[in-house]
């Protein structure tokens, strides 16, 4: 069975989980970004900043039997965020990819201080007229810089990918984001850098429906239709991620988890209203 999908405002239609690839470069990165791809995974993330696109572009291309499914993604960096050097940017990825054009491009960070996001977007809109990329979305912005990217040029994006795992739930952004009609992705959905595996009301949930901390985690995702983008290296962990469409988690349960949301929960306190990433 193929992995079940959600759709946005504008109806574009996404795989509802990606697999995460930081940290995954080189013939290793390749090597694991094709195993993912045979595991099932449909929805391949990626950055400039992560300097992995030709890794995830070479799996992509080399896969058999599904490349008009596969749905690469990038993103462009705070440094690019001028008209021409965004555009540039694009098509450099394109280029680095060995595809004809990529599936989905986000602007990284939206760096406020800066204030070229809207720039950014232009170009981003530019390049999808052109054919460089299918659709395009945004990461890290914060429900403000979305509401202004749609008053400034009337294009709301398909997809924001921002930080979202039980420790930080963002309940109220992702009420924002459904209105607009803008899928959500969780960065760090297995909240990577925290104990969060480990949490008692995590493991005592698994236990009960005998699945790992992880597909619990990634269940309780796929319940509040976000798309979690997990990472993991080796093959067995890749299946183990994708195997939570089937596990259904009660409303108690949900808000169990959702209740060890914290304020201060962010795992790395990158908030986009202030922190920078170029
Ligand atoms: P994550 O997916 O929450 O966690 C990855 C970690 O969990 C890895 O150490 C992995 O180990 C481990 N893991 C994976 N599956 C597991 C399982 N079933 N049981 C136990 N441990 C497991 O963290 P992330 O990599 O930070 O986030 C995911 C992706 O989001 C990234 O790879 C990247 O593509 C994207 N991202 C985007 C932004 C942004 O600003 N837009 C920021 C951060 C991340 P192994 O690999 O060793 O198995």
């Amino acid at each position: 069975m193929g992995v079940p999908s959600l759709t946005a405002g504008d109806g574009t239609v996404l795989p509802a989980i990606g697999f995460g690839t930081y940290k995954l470069t080189g013939s290793a990165g390749v090597a694991s970004v094709a195993q993912a791809i045979r595991a099932g995974y449909r929805l391949l993330d990626s950055a400039v900043n992560y300097e992995n696109e030709g890794a995830v572009g070479r799996a992509a291309s080399s896969a058999t039997g599904v490349p008009d499914e596969l749905v690469v993604t990038s993103k462009l960096p705070g440094r690019r965020h001028r008209y021409a050097e965004a555009l540039a940017t694009i098509e450099e990825s394109v280029y680095r990819t060995g595809l004809d054009r990529i599936g989905l491009y986000l602007i990284h960070w939206p760096n406020p201080k800066v204030d070229r996001y809207v720039e950014a977007w232009t170009a981003l809109i530019e390049a999808r007229e052109r054919g460089l990329v299918r659709h395009i979305g945004v990461s890290n912005f914060l429900p403000e810089h979305i509401d202004r990217l749609v008053a400034e040029t009337g294009v709301v994006p398909v997809v924001n990918q921002i930080e979202i795992h039980p420790y930080f739930p963002q309940r109220e952004a992702l009420d924002h984001h459904r209105t607009l009609g803008v899928l959500v992705q969780a960065w760090s959905p297995l909240g990577r850098r925290s104990d969060l595996l480990g949490n008692p009301t995590i493991t005592a949930i698994a236990g009960e429906h005998g699945i790992s901390p992880a597909q619990t985690v990634l269940a309780w995702h796929v319940a509040r239709q976000v798309i979690p983008l997990p990472k993991a290296a080796g093959s067995e962990r890749q299946r183990e991620n994708l195997d939570v469409f089937g596990i259904a988690l009660s409303e108690a349960e949900i808000e169990a988890i959702t209740a060890l949301g914290r304020p201060d929960g962010r795992t790395a306190g990158q908030d986009p209203a202030v922190y920078e990433e170029f």
